[in-house]
This record gives C-alpha cells, sequence and structure tokens, in this order.
C-alpha cells in the first residue's frame, strides 16, 4: 500500500495518536502550520471528498466531530479552523480524505 496516511493508520510509518476510534485516527501533521495542527484521518481510504459516495457522510461528519472534540482537548477557546483540501485546485497533496484541525493562532482570510 502506498498511501501515506494508510501507513501510519496501520502502524508501519510510526506516529504518535492524539485521538482514535474506531473510524477514524489523529496525529501531528509534519510541518505544521499553526502551534496546533492535527490531522484527522479515516480508517478507510477514500481519495478526497469528491470520490465519497452516499454511504460515506456520516463518516465525513464523524471526521468534523472528532476534529471538534480534538479542539476541546486542546483547549482552543478562542476558535481555530478545519480544513479538507480536495484535488489540485484545492491544494490537496495527500489522496486520503483529512481534515487539518489548525488552531493557536488567529487564522487570516481568505486562504490562499
Ligand atoms: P494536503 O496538502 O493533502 O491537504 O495535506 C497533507 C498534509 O499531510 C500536509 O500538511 C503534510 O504536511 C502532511 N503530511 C504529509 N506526509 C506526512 C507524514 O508522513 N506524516 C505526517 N505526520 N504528516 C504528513
Ligand atoms: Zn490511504
Amino acid at each position: 500500500m502506498s498511501c501515506v496516511f494508510c501507513q501510519i493508520i496501520d502502524g508501519s510509518i510510526p506516529s504518535k495518536a492524539i485521538y482514535q476510534d474506531e473510524h477514524c485516527y489523529a496525529f501531528a501533521d509534519i510541518k505544521p502550520q499553526a502551534p496546533v495542527h492535527i490531522l484527522v484521518v479515516p480508517r478507510q481510504h477514500i481519495a478526497s471528498i469528491a470520490h465519497a459516495e452516499k454511504d460515506h457522510k456520516h463518516l465525513l461528519g464523524h471526521l468534523q466531530w472528532a476534529a471538534a472534540e480534538i479542539a476541546r482537548t486542546k483547549g482552543l477557546s478562542q476558535g481555530y479552523r478545519t480544513v479538507i483540501n480536495t484535488g489540485e485546485d484545492g491544494g490537496q497533496t495527500v489522496d486520503h480524505i483529512h481534515v487539518h484541525l489548525l488552531g493557536g493562532r488567529p487564522m487570516s482570510w481568505p486562504p490562499g
């Protein structure tokens, strides 16, 4: 399996779990863009939300819920941002759905 996030989930690439349950696994981004930068990844390999099917809609909501749960445990009471990049124009570089949880500093808008 060449997918880097599948390898992180199966343990062949080491990582430190920040949160995990039967549906998802969360770990620190290797190149953090904010003081808190965590990736929430479904255990199931789905390339992007553009590839998600109707059966996946509860899983997609679960990822956002997990991000909010992690934000609470990280004390991000001032707010935070969740981001899903999709496809080439969306800036996606790893083709396995992931929610970025970014926090610990004010975020600007619009995004680049
Ligand atoms: P994307 O650009 O697809 O939205 O986000 C992919 C993210 O995965 C990037 O922020 C990148 O830093 C992170 N990333 C890529 N490879 C690894 C890795 O091997 N370990 C970890 N922890 N993060 C990774
Ligand atoms: Zn994968």
